[in-house]
């Protein structure tokens, strides 16, 4: 374990992961200086909490002399790393890092760690349920953080060598990482974030590094479906375990056959349980299902585990969230479906008669497709926001027979509204947006939480 006494540490960027770092660290007794973008005012709330620790803050800049002395920069996961600092600091052989690699290096317990480009959150918390009933049975304990919300480096003093870790963990954190944890899960791989990581390949290689400091003893799970995850299997080096549709030869790992899940794990192949039992809805959910399936079986959970597990998730909120059913309609929330593609496959996850609420702030999105697949199964589209025109016109394109109704609404309470009022027994209201909720809330939870609301008052 690292001695931290005295040694001038450098924390750059001030949310969830660098006040966990910050707070850490300076309770171990370095000397914590913090830097942040952001400026005094908009950081007071987080430095009111850590108030009781001796930082100290360099606020509004990264100046190249914070690197004076410095023994490692913890880099938090929204902070890029070509900056012209983090140049300089690799230039001086300065030691880089962040809260997952520092929370992998003092974990005592085994790690579960899960990347992807989609279903991460998901696939973790139903793996985190699958180790609360294998922690349950044991007396131990089972420990559900990182990317998916909770910096799991505020427990780590807590966490024993029998107990469970499952960590989420995102490209932008992988990115500078030189430790992968003892079982390691790469769901899919679709172009995400490019933004950042400018292409394909430096994506991939952000992604992959989950496997890189994996040793002949760890564990790797990897998607069979996804080819661009498949192809990353041969940089794989202890066991591995994949999960996918089809069985595939004796291949260890997950796949459907006639309706059930099955196994295939020491020349055994045994059943988990029918798909009808999974209470999550979406061809996408399935995947995430059959990745959490494989990654606890090289966990080494027992098989009625993983089954408990699956049959007990309910999934999470704004993800397809059921919220209710009124006078025969069912209502959910999929507030998370922020572009087009997201919003399709909401769609393409329900048989029922559906009526969808869209709209929200547009990212420069193509909505063709969107409206293509509208065209084949909606029966209602209520659109709200600004994207509400520009959706309107992607929808005047459309061919097709089926007839269906469109209204344009000036918000998501008057999209509600409209809703109650077109919609009859049998149907469901789905809110898909496809757009992002900044033009009307601070974000996809305050969007889902308000659409919670209205539709609990009904
Ligand atoms: P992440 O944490 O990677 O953002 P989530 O589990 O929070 O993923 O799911 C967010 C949304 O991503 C879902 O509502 C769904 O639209 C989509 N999604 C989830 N899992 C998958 C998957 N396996 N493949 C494709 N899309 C998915």
């Amino acid at each position: 374990m690292q001695e931290w006494t005295d040694r001038k540490v450098v924390v750059l960027g001030l949310a969830r992961q660098g006040k966990a770092l910050s707070q850490y660290l300076a309770k171990k007794g370095a000397r914590v200086v913090v830097s942040d973008l952001k400026r005094t005012g908009e950081l007071a709330a987080v430095r009111e909490e850590l108030a009781e620790w001796p930082i100290e803050y360099v606020l509004g800049e990264h100046p190249m002399n914070l690197l004076e002395n410095t023994s490692v920069v913890f880099v938090s996961g929204g902070v890029p790393l070509n900056l012209p600092l983090i140049q300089e600091a690799r230039n001086l052989g300065i030691q880089l890092s962040n809260d997952s690699q520092l929370f992998l290096e003092l974990c005592p317990a085994p790690v579960i760690g899960i990347t992807g480009s989609a279903g991460k959150s998901t696939t973790t918390a139903l793996v985190g349920r699958m180790a609360e009933l294998e922690a349950e049975g044991s007396g131990t304990n089972a420990w559900v953080g990182g990317n998916i919300g909770r910096p799991l480096l505020w427990d780590v003093e807590h966490i024993h060598p029998h107990d469970w870790v499952v960590l989420e963990l995102s490209s932008f954190q992988l990115e500078l990482m030189e430790a992968s944890p003892h079982i390691a899960a790469l769901l899919n791989l679709s172009p995400n974030h490019l933004d950042r990581h400018k292409t394909m390949e430096t994506y991939i290689a952000a992604k992959s590094r989950i496997f890189k400091n994996q040793s002949q003893e760890d564990i790797a799970i990897l998607s069979r479906d996804d080819p661009v995850a498949w192809d990353l299997r041969h940089v794989i080096q202890g066991r591995s375990f994949t999960f996918g549709l089809e069985s595939v030869g004796l291949v260890e790992g997950t796949y459907i056959k006639a309706g059930w899940i099955y196994y295939r794990k020491n020349d055994e192949e045994r059943v988990l349980c029918p798909i009808d039992a999974i209470p999550l809805r979406g061809e996408h959910n399935l995947q995430n299902v059959l990745a959490a399936s494989a990654i606890a079986l090289g966990a080494g959970f027992p098989k009625d585990v993983i089954e408990a597990g699956i049959r007990s998730f309910k999934g999470l909120a704004h993800r397809l969230e059921f919220v209710r059913q009124v006078h025969g309609i069912s209502w959910y929330n999929d507030s998370i479906a922020t572009s087009p593609d997201r919003s399709i496959a909401a769609m393409r996850s329900f048989d029922e008669p559906l009526l969808l609420l869209a709209g929200g702030r547009d990212k420069d999105l193509a909505w063709e497709e969107f409206s293509k697949v509208v065209s084949e199964r909606v029966d209602h589209l209520i659109l709200f926001g600004e994207a509400a025109n520009k959706i309107a016109k992607a929808m005047a394109h459309v061919k097709g027979e089926r007839p269906f109704t469109i209204d344009i609404c000036r918000g998501l309470e008057d999209a509600v509204q409209k809703a109650v009022a077109v919609a009859k027994a049998g149907d469901i209201v789905l809110l898909a947006p496809g757009g992002t909720s900044f033009d009307e809330f601070v974000d996809f939870e305050a969007r889902g939480e308000r659409f919670k609301e209205w539709v609990e008052a009904l």
